[in-house]
């Protein structure tokens, strides 16, 4: 049987490139090698503060922006995590079993924490809800980058300690599931000192239109040491290079070291080339955007069908659980 992939994505709106080429390039590429479910985790973006009327945009919006990155509702099972009330409920079962230390031990846990006033169960709760959001399809890969490998560990401490408890000792009920580390590394954004993130204003859109990304790119942070165009640079320590890196082949990359090195052009020549580098990228996932807001209805029918199939493999993964743990007795729906 074709291996089960789970990965889910937060409802930040539209995706940035950091998102994209840290995640979704690389859920396209293997959309067609794993059976794939691809949720848009809303139940997590309600640990910290929000607003409904945006939430529902926000989500929205991620999914016109996955099918327009290349998601392809055909091949892949995308949904949204509230529309599959399974999730919760395995998390529920799983909160039962996990230790409170292991929990307040998560490094995002500690991060997110400390930059709000009042902290919500929530979110320290956020891995248990990870955990059952993979279990409950019983996946065998996770896609992640370095920094989820502790929620990931944490979902495989989950599935080993539940089938101690309930399973039969030569049948284990969950497969750990094993971690597929994301080929591109981790994304800087344009501020060149931070992860490339929404709430840092510090991203380039996947959609936003050409003149609003070049209008992000000419300030963009470069090698700090190269103050005026006869400095020569040094490309490893510049975030434009990076990107070049991710956006453009290996004969312009090679050709931009040697640039940069050299003094031979500005950092505003060095950008545009990366400009047109992005553009061959962006230029058919805006088109394929504009083509699903023209199309009424298509988001929907996409949600609901994902939906449907995602809650088809979770009443299943439940019915079991709940059966060998006893919580049969009300009768099961
Ligand atoms: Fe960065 Fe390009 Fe400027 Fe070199 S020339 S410092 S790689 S932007």
């Amino acid at each position: 049987m074709t291996p089960r992939v789970f990965s889910g994505i937060q409802p930040s709106g539209d995706l940035h490139i950091g998102n994209y080429l840290g995640a979704v390039q690389n859920w396209v590429a293997i959309q067609r090698q794993y059976a794939s479910v691809f949720c848009i985790v809303d139940y997590h973006a309600i640990t910290v503060p929000y607003e409904p009327a945006d939430l529902r945009t926000r989500t929205r919006e991620m999914a016109i922006s996955l099918l327009a990155a290349g998601i392809d509702p055909e091949v892949a099972t995308l949904f949204v995590q509230s529309a599959v009330p399974e999730h919760t409920e395995l998390a529920w079962i799983f909160n039962t079993i996990t230790p409170l230390g292991e929990l307040e031990r998560q490094t995002q846990f500690k991060e997110k924490a400390q930059r709000q006033e009042s902290v919500s169960a929530g979110l320290l709760n956020y891995p248990v809800l990870q955990a059952a959001d993979i279990l409950l399809y019983r996946a065998e890969v996770v896609p992640v980058g370095e920094d989820q490998v502790q929620h990931l560990e944490l979902s495989r401490e989950v599935a080993r300690r539940w089938n101690a408890r309930f399973a039969p000792p030569d049948a284990p009920f969950f497969q750990e599931p094993q971690p597929l580390l994301t080929p591109t590394r981790r994304i800087m954004g344009l501020d060149g000192q931070a992860k490339m993130s929404k709430s840092l204003g510090n991203t380039v859109g996947l959609l936003e239109p050409p003149d609003d990304v070049w209008a992000k790119l000419r300030p963009a942070v470069t090698d700090p040491k190269r103050i005026r165009r006869t400095d020569p640079g040094t490309p490893e320590v510049c975030n434009i290079y990076h990107l070049h890196r991710a956006f453009n082949p290996e004969q312009t990359v090679e050709h931009v070291a040697v640039q940069c090195r050299a003094a031979g052009w500005g950092c505003l020549d060095c950008k545009r080339v990366l400009f047109e580098g992005m553009e061959r990228t962006l230029v058919p996932i805006r088109e394929r955007a504009a083509e699903i807001r023209a199309s009424p209805g298509r988001i929907e029918e996409v949600l609901r069908g994902g939906a449907a199939a995602a809650r088809a493999i979770a009443r299943e993964t439940l019915r079991s659980v709940k059966h060998m743990m006893g919580l049969d007795a009300g009768l099961l729906s």
